[in-house]
């Protein structure tokens, strides 16, 4: 991402009364325009419910990895793909493949406009991810996508096990998704389902550019997502 100039003019502000985490009193900064579900505490990492006035405690969570440090400071704002983005949120996720765990991190983007996009990066590997327009069509082998075919490559749980800034849904550390990914080099079309406290969320996310666990992956059993 270079460095842009955020747009002048969008929808209303958010509130500029200040907000204060409940658990440890340090200010709470919402940039997107009220489409997070979740923001969380810079300083306690408490999870907040950002829908709630009084930033109700969701979770808390011992950030037993504070160095994990997103490569892109929250509050970033630059360009991608013509549209200047505010990297609003920053989590780290792990997969396991054959007992080895990996480790990539995943960047919430935050336009007013265009609304919510991700980067991923694992080793240095960026990817640049979108939330998919239409349900792809899956059977066990593959999935069509926009009239492109894509062959499934693997399935995998993901977890979450740091989080920092705002989420468009209800993030919780612990969260595990399972995942389906398929390729049409070099895209990669990846199914999720996340599963946590009795909800569960689908989400269909498209990538541009080969994923990073898909280089390092064996291909595993097909199924469908
Ligand atoms: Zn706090």
């Amino acid at each position: 991402m270079s460095a842009g100039t955020p747009p002048l003019s969008g929808p209303p502000k958010p509130q500029a009364k200040g907000l204060n985490c409940p658990k440890c009193g340090a200010a709470i900064v919402l940039r997107s325009f009220g489409q997070a579900e979740t923001v969380v505490c810079a300083s306690c990492h408490s999870i907040l419910d950002a829908k709630d006035p009084n930033l109700a405690i969701l979770q808390q969570f011992e950030a037993i990895t504070r160095d994990v440090k997103p490569l892109i400071p929250l509050g970033t704002r630059g360009k991608l793909r013509d549209t200047d983005y505010e990297v609003i949120g920053f989590q780290r996720r792990s997969t396991q493949v054959d007992g080895i765990t990996y480790y990539w991190h995943e960047y919430v983007l935050f336009n007013p406009y265009k609304g919510i996009r991700y980067l991923s990066e694992y080793n240095g590997h960026w990817n640049d991810i979108s939330i998919c327009k239409t349900l792809p069509t899956a059977d066990g082998g593959g999935a069509n996508y926009l009239g492109e075919t894509y062959k499934h490559f693997q399935s995998a749980d993901a977890n979450t096990d740091f989080v920092l800034g705002e989420f468009p849904w209800q993030v919780r550390v612990g969260e595990k998704a399972a995942v389906t990914d398929y390729v049409h080099p070099p895209r990669v079309l990846s199914h999720q389902r996340l599963r946590h406290v009795g909800r569960v969320r689908r989400i269909c996310r498209f990538s541009a550019g080969a994923h990073g666990r898909v280089r390092h992956a064996r291909e595993k059993r097909a199924s469908p997502p």
